[in-house]
């Protein structure tokens, strides 16, 4: 399955804003390195003191106010600026501001040819360079922000200033192993910081004039149609990838019948199936399959369909279209049919009793320690070992309904415990009368073994009468898509 992608492409502008309230103050120390050079020969450390001063200065020349700064322009000294920096933002107006008054008239030398008339002819080596540094911040397993800031060198002060921000926090103190935070800065300092909170929304924290402020980035997703075919030759997994299926789309085509179909032993060679479901796309790609909107799955020539429809409250369930609720009180096979082995006879020559013995359940051969599910909600009756069953459990479903799983290698619940569908109450294992591991599964209604293969299921809510008529609507197309798609595509493949 196709996890969320964290992909981060803040807008350019975006990206270049936090570059301005240290670019200015670099680029005023630039002009300053630029005036004192002709005055003479400057030792390294001079120069780093200065620069480390003119830095200081600079920044706290940003606290100014803005309009008293920009009064104080001339032309002059932007000319001069506009000389002495590429930088993206220069600071004409800071020089006027903090440069000493005769400063402003030295008359500077032209770079190229008096450079060789100066005492020291030192190579113009970039003196400060571009200050905006990017890092991914990779989350490892056992890291805080704090870790995962002092590891890169960067400032405390600065993450506690960020989490001080009501809309940062909550998006930015959760993290786990394998996320990943953008970060742009200069030394330990942080200009911005880029975190996907959502697959189409991302944080992004500037440090600003005032401080940091908080934003968020849209990355909207397009959801598209598509529709795939498929007739089982192999097996249901196989014929799934064949028909361009991801991993995921297959799970959840078959999650909308686990309730109807024994994905791990009744699917047969002629089954098929057709499917409309949601792609998800972003900026041009694909990033993974999204819902399944519509199915149908024909087992042993009977055709079970299903289509998606929300409640009212916006979570959505399948349906059959006639408003049947496909889910049901009981799972069809409480193991995973992925990790069934299918050629498995039950009815052998019991090899230990060397009996036939009557049969009264289903058998799943799996490999020892594969989950095994509670079929339905209930409580357990029992739980613990049972003769010739092994390590069992039991469990009691309303008044009348109880299902025990045999053979286990290790038991998940204890007596007494109350247990939802899908929850895992064991593993696979081949204690008691068992050659091979397998899961002995069993289903008694007021005590009286019935197959669990076949025995009607109760039933979940249907469509509420209500919201027939929506339900009808809605899902009027996708049937209609169905009644052609299936048949339609199948015969296309089966014609050479
Ligand atoms: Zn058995």
């Amino acid at each position: 399955m196709s996890g969320v992608r964290h992909d981060y492409k803040p807008k350019a502008s975006v990206a270049a804003m936090p570059r301005r309230r240290l670019s200015r103050g670099l680029a005023f120390a630039r002009a300053w390195l630029e005036r004192l050079r002709p005055a003479g020969p400057l030792s390294r450390r001079h120069v780093a003191a200065v620069v480390s001063l003119v830095v200081c200065a600079g920044l706290a020349g940003l606290w100014l106010d803005e309009p008293a700064i920009g009064k104080t322009e001339n032309p002059a000294s932007e000319r001069e600026s506009s000389r002495v920096t590429a930088l993206p933002l220069p600071l004409p107006a800071r020089s006027d501001v903090l440069a000493p008054g005769p400063g402003r008239d030295v008359v500077l030398p032209a770079p190229a040819g008096d450079a060789e008339a100066l005492p020291e002819p030192e190579p113009d080596p970039p003196v400060v360079p571009d200050p905006v540094q990017r890092v991914s911040l990779e989350v490892k397993s056992g890291d805080s922000l704090d870790r995962l800031f002092r590891r890169h060198e960067l400032s405390v002060g600065d993450l506690h200033r960020l989490l001080a921000l009501e809309e940062v926090a909550p998006h930015l103190k959760r993290i786990q192993p394998g996320d990943t935070i953008e970060v742009a800065h200069d030394g330990p300092a942080i200009l911005s910081l880029t975190r996907r909170i959502t697959e189409d929304r991302s944080l992004l924290v500037e440090a600003g004039e005032a401080g940091f402020v908080a934003s968020f980035l849209e990355h909207p997703v397009e959801i598209r149609r598509a529709r795939a075919t498929g007739r089982i030759t192999s097996s249901f997994y196989a014929a799934g990838l064949a028909a361009g299926l991801s991993d995921g789309t297959i799970m959840r085509l078959a999650g909308i019948y686990a309730w109807d179909i024994d994905f791990a032993l009744d699917i047969r060679g002629e089954d098929w199936f057709a499917v409309v479901y949601e792609e998800i796309w972003q900026d041009g790609e694909k990033l993974r399959d999204g819902e399944i909107v519509a199915a149908e799955f024909n087992n042993r020539g009977r055709s079970y369909r299903a289509v998606r429809f929300p409640d009212e409250d916006g979570r959505a369930s399948y349906y059959t279209p006639e408003g049947d609720n496909m889910r049901k009180a009981f799972l069809r096979a409480p193991v995973d049919f992925t990790r069934v082995s299918s050629n498995f006879n039950p009815n052998r020559l019991h090899p230990i009793l060397k009996t036939r013995r009557p049969h009264q359940g289903v058998d799943y051969a799996a490999r020892i320690g594969t989950p095994i599910m509670a079929a339905g909600d209930g409580r357990v009756l029992s739980a613990g070992t049972k003769g010739g069953y092994g390590r069992t459990v039991v469990l009691q479903h309303g008044d009348n309904v109880t299902t025990l799983y045999a053979h286990m290698s290790r038991i998940a619940v204890r007596g007494g415990q109350r247990v939802k569908q899908g929850d895992i109450i064991g593993y696979v294992g081949m204690t008691g009368l068992a050659t091979a591991p397998h899961l002995h599964y069993e289903y008694r209604v007021n005590g009286v073994h019935k197959n669990p293969r076949t025995v009607d299921l109760p039933k979940a809510e249907p469509v509420p009468a209500a919201r027939r008529e929506a339900f009808a609507a809605a899902t009027r197309p996708l049937v209609a898509e169905l009644e052609v798609l299936g048949p339609r595509r199948l015969a296309a493949a089966d014609t050479p």
